[in-house]
């Protein structure tokens, strides 16, 4: 397994995390199971959205003597009444249902606490006035929880509470379809049908804009939604027209910028170990441009997927990263140091390159590579 950091945590996070939405299945039985095969896999991170009391004393029972095995991103405002999943804004129902998450889950502690789904700006502002941010804080100033999170589908929103410092982890939905998407207060528009029925160019911008600032500001994303809810792995009811595989989709969310793992949800062990074993996926399982670049109805063109088919460079130039890095940079007013720092240490750099163009013939998204490297220059100076 491999791991990466999550944000400026401090944690390191196994790329592959697990969601909670299969757990459910065999009565709660799958739970346990489902446990035993992400600790043989390598997983120790792990989100958990659902209220379900039955859920979260299945999970508690899990989680019984490995406590500290797991990273657990649990979350506010995620609530059961009568009997039901709900997301509340009420600070006293919330409050009640924090504590009542500790205490089925039978653990002190929660590492990333997740202010639960929110997709309108309204609704992050209602956060704010009824004091469930404040509440969030008051958690980590009590180590109830070490970080604060938020879960969004809508860019705009994520943004906004990303630039307001007020979040270190964010969890958000990427695939290559809802990347092409614009913001939306309502989840269901990523996947309607009209959404999809004229030809689509390029990522939204706020999304690419988004990814950049978390990445420069140091909050961590973790993925949901990754396979579109499964239909991007079927043809018939994927909106690109074409199929992706397992491996593809996680690929795509991993090559993003600031993400740190997928939480790949799961039905069954089997289903669990198919996400797992894109750690063993040779380069072209895990090679999702070329399928990208053969959608009929989408196409990125000019834009950078951060996919590698350039390579291999003479000057052994890495030039994804160069070309990560470079987006980075332009995508604030000022170059943050640790994107100048990380790209210091590339072993070659984009001055080393010869304008040979063998990169861009190579390229399934025609990006002017070469056009690149000499910005890279003006800005890194090396
Ligand atoms: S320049 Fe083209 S081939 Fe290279 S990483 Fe970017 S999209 Fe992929
Ligand atoms: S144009 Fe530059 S980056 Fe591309 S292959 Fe040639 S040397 Fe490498």
């Amino acid at each position: 397994m491999n791991y990466r950091e999550l944000g400026s945590t401090g944690l390191k996070v196994s790329e592959i995390a697990m969601g909670c939405e299969g757990m459910v299945e065999d009565d709660y039985g799958m739970c346990k199971k489902l446990f035993d095969a992400a600790l043989h896999r390598g997983i120790n991170y792990f989100d958990l959205y659902s209220p379900d009391p039955k859920l979260r004393s299945a999970i508690g029972h899990a989680l019984k003597g490995r406590r500290e095995k797991f990273i657990i991103q649990s979350h506010i405002s995620s609530v059961w009444k009568d009997g039901q999943y709900m997301r509340s804004r009420v600070l006293s129902e919330v409050r009640d249902a924090f504590e009542e998450s500790l205490r089925l889950l039978d653990v002190d502690y929660i590492d990333v606490g997740m202010i639960h789904y929110c997709d309108a700006l309204d609704d992050w502002n209602t956060i704010i006035r009824n004091g469930i941010l404040d509440y969030a804080r008051e958690l980590k100033a009590q180590g109830k929880i070490h970080y604060i999170g938020l879960s969004s589908h809508n860019p705009q929103v994520a943004l906004k509470a990303a630039e307001s410092e007020s979040i270190e982890v964010l969890m958000f939905s990427v695939n290559p379809c809802y990347d092409l998407q614009p913001a939306s207060e309502d989840v269901e528009d990523l996947w309607a049908d009209e959404a999809y029925a004229n030809h689509l160019t390029n990522m939204d911008p706020e999304r690419e804009k988004l990814y950049e600032a978390c990445q420069r500001m140091g909050v961590g994303i973790t993925v949901m939604k990754c396979f579109g809810g499964g239909d991007l792995l079927n043809a018939e009811l994927s909106p690109a027209g074409a199929a992706l595989t397992v491996n593809q989709c996680i690929a795509y969310a991993l090559s993003r910028p600031a993400v740190s793992c997928v939480l790949a949800g799961a039905h069954s062990v089997e289903e669990l170990n198919l996400s797992a074993d894109y750690e063993n996926a040779s380069e072209s399982e895990r090679d999702y441009a070329l399928a990208l670049a053969s959608f009929p109805k989408i196409s990125w063109e000019g834009h950078c997927m951060y996919c590698s088919h350039c390579a291999p460079c003479p000057k052994k130039i890495d030039i994804a990263s160069v070309t990560k890095f470079l987006n980075l940079a332009q995508a604030g007013k000022n170059l943050p140091e640790t994107v100048r720092e990380h790209y210091a240490v590339l072993e070659h750099h984009a001055g080393e390159c010869i304008q040979c163009g063998a990169c861009e013939k190579r390229c399934p998204f025609n990006v002017k590579i070469r056009e690149n490297m000499k910005e890279a220059v003006k800005i890194f100076g090396l």
